[in-house]
């Protein structure tokens, strides 16, 4: 009568973060170990999470990168206790650019502000462009001093966006009005007539004199 004792291998995982290791339909995350009879053929289904890619395969103290397919690694048939260490990174990441720009600095009335596009997967931003400052939004007015015939008044306008004040002269009213030039004119129409008056009575009275 033969006895024959199998004694089982140990299979030890090192699972880092970001990812799990399937193995003979069992997932597994971070530490972990099974056991498998020796001359098992173990296929391990390497997951790296969404964002993460495979970034290293140590089997048994060897670097197995290269025999990772599709993200499986068929193991060389057990012949004794063996070890698996898995790493994960982020994937190498390609900016997916929005089809709008984003305000990054709102403009005031007198600064102007920023847009640029944003990457929707981090925070990179792509044409950066100025936005012109808005300018001053100034309000209808409000009269502080009234004018009065000979003093200038003031009208004070107030900006409804930040609160910047601007102050503007109300002409004394018996100045004469811009635009309407008739005061003017007849000022100066006097002026000639006058003028005209006193030449002829001049011419006169040198024609006396000479009689
Ligand atoms: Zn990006
Ligand atoms: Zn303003």
């Amino acid at each position: 009568m033969t006895v024959t004792t199998v004694i089982p291998c140990t299979v030890t995982l090192s699972i880092g973060e970001n990812g799990s290791v399937t193995a003979d339909n069992t997932t597994y995350t971070g530490d972990a170990s099974f056991q498998a009879d020796p001359d098992t053929v173990l296929i391990y289904t390497i997951t790296p999470e969404k964002g993460y890619e495979i970034d290293c395969v140590t089997y048994n103290g060897e670097d197995v990168m290269s025999s990772v397919a599709e993200g499986s690694y068929t193991a060389p048939a057990l012949t004794g206790n063996a070890e698996l260490i898995v790493t994960f990174a982020p994937a190498a990441h390609v900016h997916e650019w929005e089809d709008d720009y984003t305000v990054d600095r709102e403009p005031s009335c007198t600064e102007e502000g920023s847009k640029s596009i944003h990457c929707k997967g981090c925070d990179e931003v792509k044409d950066s462009t100025a936005i012109p400052a808005l300018g001053h939004a100034w309000d209808s007015g409000v009269v502080t001093k009234k004018a009065t015939e000979t003093e200038a008044g003031q009208i004070k306008y107030t900006c409804t966006r930040c609160g910047a004040v601007r102050y503007e002269k109300i002409p004394p009213k018996s100045s004469p009005k811009t635009g309407d030039g008739r005061p003017v004119g007849l000022w100066v129409g006097l002026l000639c007539l006058s003028g005209a008056v006193m030449a002829a009575l001049l011419i006169r009275r040198r024609r006396k004199a000479g009689n």
